[in-house]
């Protein structure tokens, strides 16, 4: 895939780039480029072009508009000490990528062409990566079907994208969450879309996460389709359990059945564990665990994961059974070490003993 730079004739001056910069948040500004793409079953792939940040225009009968055949990734760009930029396991990404293009009947993009189509943008936009500890530019590629019509068939065209916007930290690392362990709805069934990153997941949430927002809960956490029993995710997010304290502990996430998001996170955080002494499982869990665990003590801290907001303590459920606070409710030690030590690793104030940091710029 070849990439023709036709970027934007006018991008932001200096001081509306760093104003916009300065204003954080997530999703707020867009950079002045974004990178476009198309597929058709009879050529393949276009050659990519970057160009020119805004409005697509979209026949109405456009497929994705109707039947939601779409797919997306997030991963981040940090300023490093020498004030490079680098992106946090983009192979990671494009393999993923790869993975929900296949689930949901969209072209697979090879993972050399999503790679360096986010290495053009982000290096192109380098003056927008956010300079502070914990802030990065947060990187946006997607793809839906584009062909025009409204037979329900797996789309003969896709149009693939990637824009970027700058990102302050996106939940108050100092404040723990509040969740609401839904057994009305589930987020993924065995053999449906659940391990795809795909749009439809998150428009079946929506009413989830406002009965949460009723109740007083900032996030819903997702059980198993069949037996509502069993944890998988928390929003967007893969949670994680701290059983013990110090040395000794125990750090365990629930294990991928298939419908859980298999996160890059995820599986960072668990190397990090591991790196910093703890043992690590991948297991079930159950709420009566959950319940079980945080009454006795066992269960000591809680958190959740993910590339936007990379570490989130939870400070407590609450079920249709009532509230449980995790430990005394504030964020505990390990998960700020596990926080502090992923953040340090990807804007390289911390060895990168893995290889995960890809220079661009
Ligand atoms: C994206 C996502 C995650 C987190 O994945 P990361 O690669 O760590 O950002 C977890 N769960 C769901 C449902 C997701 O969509």
């Amino acid at each position: 895939m070849k990439i023709i730079l036709n970027p934007n004739p006018n991008p932001a001056s200096d001081a509306d780039r760093a104003a916009k910069v300065a204003q954080g948040g997530f999703g707020k500004h867009y950079t002045d480029n974004m990178v476009l793409a198309q597929w058709s079953e009879a050529s393949g792939w276009s050659d990519a072009e970057l160009k020119t940040y805004g409005p697509l225009s979209i026949d109405p009968a456009t497929s994705v508009l109707h039947y939601g055949q779409e797919i997306f990734e997030g991963l981040k760009a940090y300023i490093q000490p020498n004030g490079g930029v680098s992106l946090f396991r983009p192979e990671a990404n494009a393999e993923r990528f790869r993975r929900s293009a296949a689930r949901m009947a969209l072209p697979e993009l090879p993972m050399q062409d999503f790679v360096r189509t986010v290495e053009a943008l982000v290096n192109h936009e380098r003056a927008w990566v956010p300079k502070n500890f914990g802030e990065s530019l947060y990187i946006r590629p997607f793809m839906f079907a584009s062909e025009i019509g409204l037979g329900v068939r797996p789309s003969n065209q896709a149009t693939y994208i990637v824009i970027t916007t700058p990102a302050s930290a996106y939940f108050n690392p100092g404040k723990a969450v509040t969740v609401w362990i839904s057994t009305e709805y589930v987020r993924a069934a065995p053999g449906g879309t659940g391990e795809a990153k795909t749009g439809g997941n998150y428009a079946g949430s929506l009413l989830a996460q406002k009965q949460a927002a009723a109740e007083g809960c900032d996030q819903v956490v997702w059980l198993d389709a069949m037996e509502r029993k069993w944890v998988e995710e928390m929003g967007g997010m893969n949670l994680f359990f701290v059983k013990g304290a110090g040395q000794g502990a125990t750090v365990f996430t629930p294990k991928l059945t298939g419908t859980l998001l298999a996160g890059v996170t995820r599986s960072s955080v668990l190397q990090v564990a591991q790196d910093l002494g703890y043992k690590v499982e991948e297991v079930m869990i159950s709420v009566d665990d959950w319940h079980r665990g945080v009454n006795s003590g066992e269960i000591t801290e809680i958190f959740a994961c993910g590339t936007a907001a990379v570490v989130t303590p939870v400070g407590a459920a609450k079920s249709a059974q009532g509230t449980w606070p995790t430990g005394d409710g504030n964020p505990g030690p390990i998960t700020n070490q596990i926080r502090q030590t992923l953040l340090g690793i990807q804007h390289g104030t911390i060895e990168d003993k893995h290889g995960w940091n890809k220079r661009v710029s």
